[in-house]
């Protein structure tokens, strides 16, 4: 089950990359140095700030150290106010809170400019744990910040995703054991991200709710609970709201006809049309969609009832079959 998402900041959650070119390119340009180009400036985004500047203008260690100096000095003119949060980010960010899950942010970024950003664009609320370049480890792809982040939480690399727009991420991640998502939208491209082979590859941050799912599904972790969960996530986020109780009332009746033509041409008598469909596990699924549906709005517990209707058929039936003749 997972119980925690540690998140990339730059190029995941927010949009910093211009505020970053912007800044660097002002900072090379105060120093009197050559100004790198965008895409230069671009590719050493995820590394910490000295190391990028060096890559970025091949300085000497000192003049780096330097570069960093400047480059700080120069965040609230021209980086701070630049940074836009990804769309959907707010919003999922707080679906994946209300379904209970933990979510901390590892960066390079130092710790001044990331509290910085977090309490401007309204995203520190989600977040109590970060590690930034601060904390001095072993920077990415080196998977120590993941590690130390599962020792704080005390979670298993099984419980937790890393997410990240970058191959530096990826590769952290998956040397942590956790499994990994990247997001297209940021500095890495697809083809770049694929390299690392991620779990999985989202282009908008709001399908990381259904990965979040997949991910438990693929375990066979989803309980009814959750399940019934999921669905009234699902029509919050995107079904506006319930149809009615009669009309979904309906629609089971209606779903429940479609697995049976589907059985009664497949194990019955008879035949499939062309071009029909033969697996019945879609409308399996239908049919316990729309059950669910009816559960959360008349507020039935669907575990309860289970576990209650299972009692019940045991204390009644317990000797009903093993003495039916018929079932030799
Ligand atoms: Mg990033």
């Amino acid at each position: 089950m997972i119980k925690a998402i540690f998140f990339d900041f730059d190029g995941t959650l927010a949009d910093t990359a211009p505020a970053i070119v912007r800044t660097a390119q002002e900072s090379f340009r105060m120093m009197g140095l050559p100004v790198p180009s965008d895409e230069t400036v671009r590719q050493t985004i995820g590394i910490p700030l000295t190391q990028a500047l060096q890559k970025q203008g091949n300085l000497s260690d000192a003049e780096a150290v330097r570069a960093a100096e400047i480059y700080a000095d120069n965040f609230l003119t021209f980086e701070g106010p630049l940074v836009k949060v990804f769309p959907h980010v707010k919003e999922t960010l707080s679906e994946l809170r209300t379904m209970g899950l933990g979510m901390a942010i590892c960066t390079s970024r130092n710790k001044e400019s990331l509290e910085y950003i977090l309490e401007h664009r309204e995203l520190k609320e989600f977040f109590s744990l970060k590690l930034t370049n601060n904390d001095r480890l072993t920077p990415k792809p080196a998977p120590d910040m993941v590690l130390a982040l599962l020792e704080r939480t005390g979670l298993g690399a099984d419980e937790v995703l890393v997410v990240g727009d970058t191959t530096f991420d990826i590769e952290m991640g998956n040397r942590a054991g956790c499994r990994t998502v990247a997001v297209t939208y940021g500095n890495h491209s697809r083809e770049q991200l694929l390299t690392a082979s991620p779990d999985w590859v989202i282009d908008d941050f709001r399908e990381l709710l259904s990965v979040v799912n997949k991910a438990n599904s693929a375990t066979g972790e989803i309980t009814l609970a959750r399940a019934q969960q999921m669905v009234d996530e699902w029509i919050h986020t995107y079904g506006v709201r319930y149809f009615s109780e009669l009309t979904n009332m309906a629609v089971l009746t209606e779903e429940v006809g479609e697995l049976a033509r589907i059985m009664s041409r497949k194990y019955g008598d008879q035949s499939f049309k062309p071009g029909e469909p033969t697996d019945p596990s879609d409308e399996m699924a239908d049919v316990l969609w729309v059950l669910l549906c009816l559960a959360n709005q008349t507020g039935v517990n669907i575990t309860d009832a289970f576990v209650k209707n299972l009692e019940k058929k045991t204390s009644r039936d317990k000797n009903r079959h093993i003495n039916n003749p018929k079932l030799k």
